[in-house]
């Protein structure tokens, strides 16, 4: 096979010599070959986006709001060619992968109108003898890093702000999803982003992002992963004194109070816990049920793992699909015999593969979703509690105290996003604010918007994205002493 031409370099699509496959996870297929950027590659693209930086900071943030508005309506007008890709690569569901990338699209809509707003913020002063101005400024050119779980949706709440901050990007997608992030930023260049503005590095990680660390011209960097790569890029980034901003791992605790609505609770945790497979970091991590609703919530909750279905993810009756690699299957296995040493027990679990009709689907990496339950909170161990699943394993606590599970939830170093279903909006609240997240669903089992600030708290990242205060990420300030005032 070819290797494709996925690098984009100022304005030019190029291939390297040498690429890495791109694979579809429920067949083992080879589905393209991705070029291989190393040193040299991004640092040609870290000058075009430096050089094309010069002018993109000097439109008005008007024009880059038109450019904005036309890369949202054609992300929208190809979602379902996208997504296709999309599912191809991830073996995430058609209908999940055709909703990210109208996702990505409303990412680019709310920052092309927060381009526009823009315009008005640089504020004047007075102070004795003179006047002041506050500049806000694009930072200069961002390093794009992300994953494969939302490679789309990731991508644009990253790009969008940053272009409309007025700061040039280079991106590398994750190796195991660049296709349709290529298909994105063809979308970009096809609305009118101009030659170096948005540049695209594919490949394995390591030559890339250390290109992107060492380079000063880098001034931010703007990575969602693992909190281990995250921290790593955080140390090194001292070495240049750039921006971070991190979307990293967490643990969304999903608590069912005693007046929780339960038929709602349950469609809800469906949706938080298997969406893609529970590989999603806002996925619902344990659920922490009430103890005079526990065992009618167990038990709806087993009839709803049971009746999913494996499938192609092509195919519209198909509810769950393959895991990404062999990797993260034999995670989930260790993860299982862990939760069985921590205390929990089997309850349900989905068929498997060979429940499946039609042919070429390979079930090395399915795994049936899987529900655990343990009655008693003070019978689980802690450590088990406290990390992230990251998969399609269900595990469900009996609490009796609330207080005494809020602090135990508040010991968690990760503090990304949780659920808490309860009838009684004020008790709703008070829980709500009392927990160490960064995003927090009230009978809602998908918080996630283009216009609300996301991200999380300790290990769980730095900064926020989406909102008004995703592009001020992207900003700095400059405050200019006038001596001879101007309103004299
Ligand atoms: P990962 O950290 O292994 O990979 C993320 C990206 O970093 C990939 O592009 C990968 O190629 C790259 N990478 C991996 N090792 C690297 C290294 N040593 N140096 C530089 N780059 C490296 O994470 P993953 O397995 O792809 O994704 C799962 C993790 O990401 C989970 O912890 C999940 O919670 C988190 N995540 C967080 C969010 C969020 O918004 N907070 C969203 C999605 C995923």
């Amino acid at each position: 096979m070819d290797v494709n031409a996925t690098l984009l370099i100022d304005g030019n699509w190029r291939s390297t010599p040498i690429g890495s496959p791109v694979i579809n996870p429920a067949t083992g297929a080879v589905l393209t070959v991705q070029a291989n950027a190393g040193t040299g590659e991004t640092k040609e693209a870290i000058a075009a986006a430096a050089n094309a930086f010069k002018s993109w900071r000097a439109t008005s943030g008007f024009a880059r709001s038109e450019i904005m508005t036309r890369a949202a309506a054609l992300i929208g007008a190809r979602a379902e060619t996208i997504g296709r890709t999309l599912a191809l690569e991830t073996g995430k569901l058609l209908r999940e992968a055709i909703g990210e990338v109208r996702f990505a699209a409303d990412y680019f809509a709310w920052f092309a109108g927060e381009a526009r707003r823009l315009e008005g913020l640089s504020g004047f002063g007075g102070r004795a003898g003179g006047q002041q101005l506050v500049l806000h400024k694009p930072l200069g050119v961002v390093g794009v890093l992300t994953p494969w779980n939302f490679p789309v949706s990731i991508q644009a709440r990253k790009i969008a702000p940053a272009l409309a901050a007025g700061c040039t990007v280079v991106g590398r997608p994750s190796e195991l999803a660049p296709n349709s992030v290529v298909e994105l930023y063809q979308c970009l260049q096809e609305a009118g982003v101009p030659a170096g503005v948005i540049n695209l590095v594919t490949g394995p990680a390591a030559p890339i992002t250390e290109a992107l660390l060492e380079a000063y011209e880098v001034r931010a960097i703007t990575f969602t992963g693992s909190t281990p790569v995250g921290k790593m890029l955080y140390t090194r980034s001292a070495q240049t004194m750039k921006r971070l901003a991190l979307e990293l791992g967490g643990a969304a605790p999903f608590i069912v109070c005693a007046d929780a609505d339960l038929s709602l609770a349950l469609d809800q945790a469906v949706i938080a816990k298997f969406r893609n497979y529970g590989q999603s970091c806002v996925g619902a991590n344990i659920f922490y049920v009430d103890q005079s609703q526990y065992s009618a919530f167990l038990e709806g909750f087993s009839a709803r793992v049971k009746a999913l279905k494996p499938g192609d993810p092509l195919q519209p009756e198909t509810t769950f699909g393959p895991l990404i690699n062999a990797k993260r299957v034999q995670a989930i296995r260790d993860l299982q015999k862990a939760g069985e040493e921590a205390g929990f027990e089997h309850i349900a679990a989905a068929p498997d593969l060979s429940a499946a009709p039609g042919a070429g689907l390979s079930p090395e990496l399915y795994f049936p979703p899987a529900l655990f339950a343990a009655p008693a909170l003070d019978r689980v161990d802690q450590a088990f509690l406290n990390q992230e699943i990251f998969g399609p394993l269900a595990y469900v606590v009996g609490y009796s105290n609330l207080d005494e599970l809020l602090d135990r939830l508040c010991q968690n170093p990760l503090g990304l996003a949780g659920y808490v279903f309860s009838e009684n909006t004020a008790q709703a609240l008070r829980i709500a604010a009392r927990l160490e997240l960064g995003i927090t669903g009230i009978n809602d089992g998908l918080p996630s918007a283009a216009n609300a600030p996301m991200g999380g708290v300790k290990d769980s990242g730095l900064g926020r994205e989406g909102g008004h205060q995703g592009i001020e990420e992207f900003m700095d300030l400059q405050y200019i002493a006038l001596g001879k005032p101007l309103l004299a």
